[in-house]
This record gives C-alpha cells, structure tokens and sequence, in this order.
C-alpha cells in the first residue's frame, strides 16, 4: 500500500542544520527512517513563519528549498522528489521514497504571479495560504479577521492558482477564508494538517461543514496525529514546555479519521502528521517509523484495504491531478 503523508516541516529542520541522510536518535523524521516506515513519500513544507516580512519570506522560502535540494541529492540512494502519482510510482520501483514540497504561507509569493510559476517550476504543488497570522492574502483561524475571509489579493491568487494547477491548501486559513475558497475555486483543494472541530475545538480544525464542502468539490481533508488538535484535554498544553502528562492514544487520531470520514466520505480524507513542526504526536507514532500503526488501527475499525488505500495516498494523489 502507498501511503503519502501530506505535511512534515522537515526543511525548517534541515536549515536548522539537521542532516537528513542520517540516522538521528530521537528525532520524528530522517530518511534512513522513512525508508525502514514503508512509507511511499511525504509532502516536504517550506514553512514560513508569520512574523517574517514578505522579502523575508520569499528569501526563506527560497533557502530552505535549496538546502531541500542539496540534502535529496546528497541522499539520492534513499530519496528522489516527486511531483505526482507517476514520478512518485517510479521513485517506489527503485526503492526511493518520494520529496514532494509544499509552500507553507503564502506570504513568500509576494502577490506575484512570477513567484508562484517559479516555484511550481521548482516542483512545489501545494500552497497554504496563511500561517498563524493574517496576511495579505487571507485570514488565518488564528489572526484577527482582517479581510473577513479572502483579501482581494487572494481572490486573485485562487484563479492563478487553478490556472497554474497549484493545490490550494486551506489549514491554518479561517472558516471564511475556506468559504471563500470553496466558493471560488474550480479545482479541488486540500486541508493538509488538522482535525475534526466536533471532536475537539481546536481552532485549527474543521467544522463538519467545510469537511463537507471540501470533500463535495473532489478535495480531500488530512488528519494530523498533533495532542492539541486531537483533544481537548489538551486545550493549553505547551509544545515546547511540556507538563509531563501522557501523550493521548492512538485511538484519538482513529477516532477523527473515522468522523471525517463519517462526514466526508472516504474518498474525501488523508494524512497529514505534521511531523517536525509539532515535539509531540499520540501514543505510538513518534517516529515516522511506526506509521503503519495508524494503518492497522484503521483496519482494526473495520475499513477495508481499499478503503485504507484510498485515504493513504490516493485521494490526495487525486487532488494532485486534479489541477491539470
Ligand atoms: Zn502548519
């Protein structure tokens, strides 16, 4: 079975100087433990924090993609980068794992369509349009509600973005924004990291709603394995300062899975960890290495291999290729 995981924030590491190509201890992600997790590829995030001013940004972007493409060339025995079903098939008859990357803030764009069409160049096939804050583009679920969903910069960006066949990613995006975007976009979008509102009031997950309206248009929604999208237990828990509580089981992420897919239909959810932009995940999956546990969990809850099939790679395969 091919499982692709929508979002891992491994460049931010990367620059931060972690060598991918080795075996580092404790950490989420590497590439000798993508080989051994049997795990098909992962959407590699170019991940621009919010506070950065969009000169900022773009430059970011940029070196963050060049020490992508350093580190997955010097690793070229391990990982090769994919943009689609095919290259990424390919990758996986010579035992590669595949790189796909995404643009995690849309603030790195500049409002310039050359930006965009230089990145798509680059192989980048997905763009989240916001991060913590709002920018010029959109509100974030966590911001201000500076443009009541979509600025008008950002209207536009949709239709560059359908033209250009660029994913649109709406997490991190407020639930107008998401409106918005679903009123306006005529390909299928993704919500690459997040969870289920109904299970936990998170404001980064989605209402059943937008779920729907993802999923009704072809798009597909991915569910994070992050404690504080997954319960509310952990309402104010602090990533980087932990108090030391357990971690919430497995079961949790089963358990959003299950209510997206009760929402969306199965051919409306993926996966999407998050890995590398969170310290911690549920019980079991704290390296990538143990991701099949998440697949026999599902097929525990009674979902069928072409079920387990379809939420594993291929619907948002589908939403990839969609935007031809
Ligand atoms: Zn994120």
């Amino acid at each position: 079975m091919n499982i692709l995981d929508a979002h891992c924030d491994a460049p931010t590491q990367m620059i931060r100087g972690r060598d991918f190509g080795a075996d580092n201890p404790g950490v989420q992600v590497d590439f000798p433990k993508m080989l051994r997790s049997g795990i098909t590829g992962s959407f590699f995030a170019l991940y621009i924090p919010a506070r950065l001013s969009n000169e900022e940004a773009t430059a970011y972007a940029f070196a963050q993609l060049e020490e992508l493409k350093r580190q997955v060339a010097a690793n070229s025995d391990k990982v090769a980068f994919a943009t689609d079903r095919e290259s990424m098939l390919e990758n996986a008859s010579k035992g590669l794992v595949s790189i796909f990357i995404g643009l995690e803030n849309g603030s790195a764009l500049l409002g310039r369509r050359g930006v965009l069409e230089e990145l798509y160049a680059e192989g980048v096939r997905y763009v989240t349009l916001c991060h913590s804050e709002d920018n010029d583009i959109c509100d974030s679920c966590t911001g201000f509600g500076r443009w009541g969903g979509l600025s008008p910069l950002g209207r536009k960006l949709v239709g560059e973005m359908n033209e250009l066949g660029m994913v649109i990613d709406v997490a991190h995006t407020s639930n107008d924004t998401v409106r918005d975007v679903l009123g306006l976009s005529v390909k299928p979008i993704a919500y690459t990291h997040g969870c289920c509102s109904s299970l936990c009031s998170h404001k980064r997950n989605l209402p059943d709603d937008l779920i729907r309206g993802i999923s009704s248009r072809g798009g597909v929604v991915c569910m994070s394995i992050y404690p504080c999208f997954l319960s509310d237990d952990y309402a104010g828990f602090d990533d980087d300062n932990p108090d030391g509580r357990a971690m919430p089981e497995l079961a949790k992420v089963l358990d959003h899975i299950e209510h997206a897919v009760a929402v969306a239909g199965v051919e409306g959810v993926g996966f999407g960890t998050d890995y590398e932009g969170i310290n911690h995940t549920a019980k079991g999956l704290e390296s990538i290495e143990n991701f099949g546990l998440l697949v026999d969990g599902l097929k525990s809850r009674g979902f069928s291999a072409s079920e387990i099939a379809k939420m594993a790679s291929e619907n948002l395969l589908r939403v990839i290729s969609a935007q031809k």
